[in-house]
């Protein structure tokens, strides 16, 4: 794994490779396009203004003098001679005529035009521009006017403006470096300090938190963190507070069933007594089964990916299967079942989940209903939605305990739902189940005045 300091190194060189060779190009284009350019325009540009004294005819002593002359006060040199080949005796270095002025060079003087050499000269160690400047005459090449230059080298030209450069640079680099390691450490601590949270959470450290410094990335990172952390704790202490009250729940039936069944093997219960006893333990051995099942339901309405899928679903005809699973009980409790049914409504909805959402309202208004009274299931649409609603007018739920009653296990009368074979699990499958049908739900309950559920789930779409 390559460390993220090491990429942030790596650009950062690679970065200032790219600027040395930058300007160390930049430095060679100064040299070549101002400096040599520059002595070679005032070179042509002397030698043409030198030339215009030149009348014509053959080059005089006279004007080769005045030249020599003008070459004695300048700090450029320059010479006329009639012959070319006259150059050598004047100039301080060997100079081949033949590679100096070839016929090419001969054809372009002879029209008038100066010609500029740019070449190494070993005598002076550097190198030498020249100008020849034609003094022609009828088209005869009557001599020429040869300015040379030896030019300066590029360290020589600011050697010590060079050193002090090198010196800046070399400061500037170790200083860059020096800030660009801090700024490394500095980037790279709240991200240590993260991964270190991280391994703490994955071992099961949910109180882990880290401290936020910035408002940067990191900082919105180490935000989210945080949040991430207590969702996750949250979530942990829900699961453990509900594998608490499961074990509770349990351990009831469960120490029923045994204590009476061990008193039965026993005979410790009384003849007269054992037909109770034994209901006794029927009764809790279904409750078990009751609690049991409905566990088992809400894990699958928790957990998505065993969730059956969404079809399109006559929700008429569900509700019809639920009235006759139901009717029995209500019948054992003579409560009536009335509905109130639109037959043309369909649904994107699993019938085993919606059915199962059904049961649970309806025995809920079954076991919190006396006798004789009667319980609505109505379905209709409004919109792009499916309203059902089940309505009982059994004892109501206290205001106080409405924005409980989707919690896991929560009973308003603890003893009395208990006995009335409620485990506290109805709603909260409810709640799942409709979540998972992309539905909302809410209740309407009056105390001593009966309960309203409201459920609404999005209609097939028509095409
Ligand atoms: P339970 O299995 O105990 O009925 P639920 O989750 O279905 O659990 O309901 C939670 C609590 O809400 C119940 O204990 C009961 O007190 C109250 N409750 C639910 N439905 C009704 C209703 N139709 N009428 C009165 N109280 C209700």
């Amino acid at each position: 794994m390559k460390k993220l300091s090491t990429k942030i190194w790596t650009v950062i060189v690679a970065f200032l490779a790219i600027t040395i060779l930058f300007m160390y190009v930049l430095t060679d284009f100064l040299y070549e396009g101002l400096y040599v350019k520059d002595a070679e325009d005032s070179m042509v540009e002397v030698g043409e203004k030198l030339s215009t004294i030149y009348n014509g005819g053959k080059v005089t002593d006279e004007f080769i003098q005045k030249i020599d002359e003008y070459n004695d006060y300048s700090n450029i040199n320059v010479f006329a001679v009639r012959n070319p080949r006259e150059l050598s005796a004047c100039v301080p270095f060997d100079i081949d005529y033949d590679t100096l002025i070839g016929a090419d060079e001969r054809q372009q003087l002879l029209e008038g035009k100066t010609i500029t050499k740019k070449g190494y000269e070993k005598r002076f160690d550097r190198q030498v521009i020249s100008a020849i400047i034609p003094l022609t005459d009828q088209k005869r090449l009557e001599g020429i006017i040869y300015i040379y230059f030896p030019l300066a080298k590029i360290t020589e030209m600011a050697s010590k403006e060079v050193f002090i450069l090198l010196g800046s640079a070399a400061i500037f680099i170790v200083l860059i470096g020096f800030g660009v390691f801090k700024g490394i450490k500095h980037i790279m601590k709240p991200l240590k300090e993260l991964q270190n949270a991280a391994e703490k959470m994955a071992v099961g450290n949910y109180e882990t938190r880290v401290e936020v410094k910035s408002k940067d990335e990191i900082g919105e990172l180490a935000q989210t963190f945080n949040k991430m952390a207590t969702s996750i704790q949250r979530e942990d202490e829900a699961q453990k507070q509900f594998l608490a009250t499961v074990s509770h729940e349990l351990r009831t039936p469960i120490s029923y069933v045994k204590g009476y069944g061990e008193a039965l093997q026993n005979g410790y219960i009384e003849e007269s007594q054992r037909q109770e006893t034994l209901s006794l333990i029927v009764r809790e051995a279904n409750r078990l089964e009751k609690l049991t099942n409905e566990l088992l339901q809400l894990s699958r309405a928790v957990n998505q990916t065993e969730s059956g899928p969404l079809y399109p679903l006559p929700l008429a005809e569900t509700l019809r299967e639920v009235v006759t699973i139901t009717e029995q009980k209500a019948y054992l409790k003579s409560i009536s079942l009335r509905t109130d049914i639109d037959e043309d409504i369909i649904i994107n909805a699993n019938e085993e989940k919606i059915k199962q959402i059904m049961i649970n309202l309806i025995e809920n208004g079954l076991r919190y209903s006396k006798e004789g009274t009667e319980i609505i299931l109505s379905s209709k649409r409004k919109e792009n939605m499916a309203i059902i609603t089940v309505q009982d007018h059994g004892i109501g739920i206290p205001a106080e305990d409405l924005p409980h009653i989707t919690e896991r296990f929560y009973r308003v009368n603890k003893a009395r739902s208990r006995s009335d074979g409620g485990s506290g699990l109805g709603l909260s499958i409810v709640d799942q189940l409709v979540k998972y049908h992309k539905g909302t739900w809410h209740i309407d309950s009056e105390l001593g005045n009966g309960t309203k559920v409201t459920i609404q789930i999005p209609l097939i779409k028509e095409i």
